[in-house]
């Protein structure tokens, strides 16, 4: 087969606008934040901004548009994705959403910073729809610029692409473009406002749909919005369940509920931490959507939230994800009743993805631990304990999983090992060596014991454990301080960084044997430090 033909030019990028198309529009057309009613979008410009130079790109993400990498280096490439210059085909607009924030209904929220540019049909008939996030004001800002620092930025480009080569579902970044302009932020909301440089990434994705884009319409009582919007997610997105009917409705619900509870497996899996799951950042399509005040466990806790924002109730700790998840769909489930009438089949629906989060966990541990098939009554326990164990003292949770692989398993029973050898290739992943104490190495080794005796049931050697492991423990994460030193030398101007983690998160379950570094454990440093411990929801 022959390779497709690269594009030469952005303006031939083929568009089909859908959305626009096919929901009805705001017919206001003067851009200034207010209340949208009886539409789903309205159209708007991006802002123009004055230098904007590309920063970043994604290699695979260019492929998947089928862009020549000479577009790519060309000025016109930053004045596209900067917001300054509309492509043939382009039309721009922001959606209509609203959301559960932390709990509470917000009422209106939508695209207060993020533009859409269109769908792109690619060769291959893939739908990609392209979003700047950054460029400008929009009728959702609310009391916000509609603008994005380079910080926030950097953070959303590097873990969008980190994200999909660890396997979780997510949307992709194509471009980071700096615009030569400063915007005013207070980063922790305590009256210190600082000029930061200003940023624009285009993300990349099926589609933008929240759950919010429902549940705005049903607030408003508006059903026929709710049932036009609804029809077309379903046609446009789900086109193998059929023709709506109350059937369909049903079906896709499920759908929504397997693909949120697969993707929240994803994120227990690797320890992402999202931060911020208001019901308006769960994307229909079970994608991780909107990279804000997100972080990665290094030591396992729990309860660990990266969002400071948060701190006081910690809803969105790591451990309560999935529960959030649930709760996030019921009010998805209330949204879409109206479609339905019948409380019992939602309810049914709802509770799938109670079973597949629990069915894929117990396989996600399973692969976790190396094992390829898992047995509750055995299996159970051997979590159980890990997870306690895990929680005892100060471990790095993705240095644990990773070197357990390397423990010598699988020979013998562990009668008359020596213990420090056996427990050497973990040493690596404890923050606090002065807690291992007697006592805890004793605890510690029972549980590998118990592990080892698994292991020689299942007949499973050290090579095979090994791969399996591997292939779903990473090596490397973005981790928060590696993203902070990549931002702090991007506000000096030195951008390398930003490539050298990006190229470094593409092979997240490789050795990479040059790159060791950054497969250790967060520095001391970083433990306190904004942006490594501590985020918030200013970006
Ligand atoms: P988030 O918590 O980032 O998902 O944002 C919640 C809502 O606030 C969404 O409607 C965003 O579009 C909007 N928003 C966040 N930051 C800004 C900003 N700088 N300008 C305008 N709207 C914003
Ligand atoms: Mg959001």
């Amino acid at each position: 087969m022959n390779p497709q033909p690269k594009l030469n030019s952005l303006d031939n990028l083929i568009f089909d606008n859908r959305f626009v198309n096919e929901l009805p529009e705001d017919q206001e057309t003067r851009n200034y934040p207010r209340q949208v009613l009886s539409a789903c979008y309205s159209r708007v410009l991006p802002t123009q901004v004055t230098n904007p130079k590309t920063v970043a790109y994604s290699k695979e993400v260019t492929e998947l548009l089928d862009l020549s990498e000479q577009v790519c280096h060309s000025e016109d490439f930053a004045q596209v994705f900067a917001g300054n210059r509309l492509t043939a085909g382009m039309e721009p607009f922001a959606m209509c959403y609203g959301g559960h924030q932390f709990g509470n209904w917000a009422g209106q929220l939508g695209d207060g910073r993020a533009i859409n540019l269109g769908d792109v049909i690619n060769s291959q008939g893939e739908r990609w729809a392209l979003q700047l996030k950054g460029a400008g004001l929009t009728p959702y800002s609310r009391t916000a610029d509609g603008l994005a620092v380079l910080r926030s930025s950097v953070r959303e480009f590097l873990c969008s692409e980190a994200m999909y080569y660890l396997g979780a579902p997510t949307t992709r970044a194509l471009s980071l473009v700096t615009t030569g302009e400063q915007v005013i932020r207070d980063m922790f909301y305590n009256g210190n406002p600082k000029a930061e440089p200003g940023a624009v990434v285009c993300r990349v994705a099926p589609s933008f749909i929240r759950f919010g884009n429902f549940q705005i319409f049903a607030a408003r009582g508006d059903l026929a919005l709710l049932r036009k919007i609804t029809d077309y997610t379903i046609t446009t997105h789900f086109p193998h369940l059929g023709k709506p009917s109350i059937d369909v409705y049903l079906a896709w619900f499920e759908e929504v509920c397997r693909t949120t509870a697969q993707m929240i497996v994803h994120w227990q899996r690797v320890g992402f931490v999202h931060g911020v799951m208001n019901t308006d950042n769960m994307s229909i399509l079970g994608l991780t959507i909107d990279y804000g005040p997100y972080g990665w466990l290094e030591n396992y806790d729990p309860d660990w939230t990266p969002n400071t924002t948060d701190a006081a109730d910690r809803r969105y700790r790591y451990a309560n994800q999935p529960a959030c998840a649930f709760w996030n769909l019921a009010q998805l489930g209330n949204a879409i009743y109206p479609l339905i009438g019948k409380a019992k089949p939602l309810e049914r629906a709802l509770n799938v993805f109670t079973q597949v989060f629990a069915e894929q966990w117990q396989f996600m541990m399973g692969n976790k631990l190396g094992l390829n098939q898992f047995t509750s009554d055995q299996d159970d326990e051997l979590f159980a304990e890990l997870l306690v164990l895990l929680q005892s003292v100060e471990i790095d949770m993705t240095i644990f999983f990773r070197q357990l692989a390397e423990v010598e398993l699988g020979k013998s029973n562990l009668e008359d090992v020596n213990v420090e050898t056996l427990i050497a290739p973990l040493a690596d992943a404890y923050y606090v060596p002065k807690q291992l104490t007697s006592e805890y190495v004793s605890r510690l080794l029972d549980w590998l014991k118990h592990y080892n005796q698994r292991l020689l049931q299942a007949g499973i050697s050290q090579e095979i454990r090994r791969e399996t492991m591997n292939r779903v423990n990473p090596k490397y994460v973005l981790r928060n301080y590696m993203a902070q030193l990549a931002i702090d030398k991007a506000e000096q101007g030195d951008f390398a960084m930003i490539a050298e983690l990006l190229e470094l998160l593409r092979h997240p379950y490789d050795e990479q044997p040059e790159k060791q570094g950054y497969s250790a454990k967060r520095p001391d440093w970083a433990r306190q430090r904004a942006g490594c411990s501590m985020l918030s929801c200013s970006s």
